[in-house]
């Protein structure tokens, strides 16, 4: 569902990624896990289409995206700040990412979004008076709305504390299931990474520096650097 080739990007002499490669298959629940500011986000916004690609191609459902400004790719992103509108609705929040869908249509999707993340019942909230889960949620189901192909999530947990950040875990990956959406999830907890990927891919300087599932890495780390993020975990 998403292939990268040769993937850079510069900012003036900086190197943010440097020369990329990644394929992932359909449905996969990928992790990316690396120390701050190895190019994780920068990655995900080029994949996104916020960012321009100094060099390299990125192809999404089979086709070349490159090119495409956000709203053309079957892709979306959830930012790490859920970035609500505070003076909306839970309805409108979620509403937002169908703009453009006929009003029943929206009415109806909205409705099954609010099912699928549970949260009937919270339709006419405004998201200051929701919990932080709650918000994480309806990110969520403003972000699968129009059923991307692909859906980038950069630190979708961060900022829930740890009993809810357990128990959204669980919720995550069920709900990738559900919708057999491919999911890049970043995350900062290799622990995390261990329990939910398919695959990890691990990020150092601009570069993947291992690609593969949980208990490979784990077995046969290609640096301490990886022995040592994934040592960590029991
Ligand atoms: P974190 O885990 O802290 O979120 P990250 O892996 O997501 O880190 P990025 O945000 O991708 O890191 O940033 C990678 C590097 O690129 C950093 O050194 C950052 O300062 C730099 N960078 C990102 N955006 C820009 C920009 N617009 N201009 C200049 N440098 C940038
Ligand atoms: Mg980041």
């Amino acid at each position: 569902s998403l292939r990268v080739r040769g993937l850079v990007k510069r900012f003036g002499s900086f190197v943010a990624v440097d020369g990329l490669d990644l394929a992932l298959t359909p449905g996969e629940f990928f992790c990316l896990l690396g120390p701050s500011g190895c190019g994780k986000s920068t990655l995900l916004r080029m994949v996104a289409g916020f960012e321009t690609p100094t060099e390299g191609t990125i192809e999404v459902a089979g086709a070349d995206v490159t090119g495409l400004p956000p709203h053309r790719r079957p892709v979306n992103m959830m930012f790490q700040s859920y970035a609500l509108f505070p003076h909306m609705s839970v309805v409108a929040n979620i509403g937002y990412g169908l703009k453009g869908l006929p009003k029943a249509k929206t009415e109806a999707r909205v409705a099954e979004l609010l099912r699928l993340v549970r949260l009937e019942g919270f339709q006419d909230r405004r998201p200051d008076t929701l919990s932080g889960g709650q918000r994480q949620r309806v990110a969520l189901a403003r972000a699968i709305a129009r059923e991307p192909a692909l859906l980038l999530l950069d630190e979708p947990l961060g900022a829930l504390d740890r009993g809810l950040r357990e128990e959204t875990q669980g919720e995550l990956r069920g709900l990738q299931r559900r919708l057999g959406t491919s999911f890049v999830v970043v995350t900062h907890d290799p622990e995390e990474a261990m329990m939910l990927a398919d695959r990890i891919g691990v990020m150092e300087r601009g570069r993947l520096v291992q690609v593969g599932p949980p208990a490979e890495l784990y077995r046969r780390p290609v640096s301490r650097y990886v022995a040592g993020l994934l040592g960590d975990v029991n």
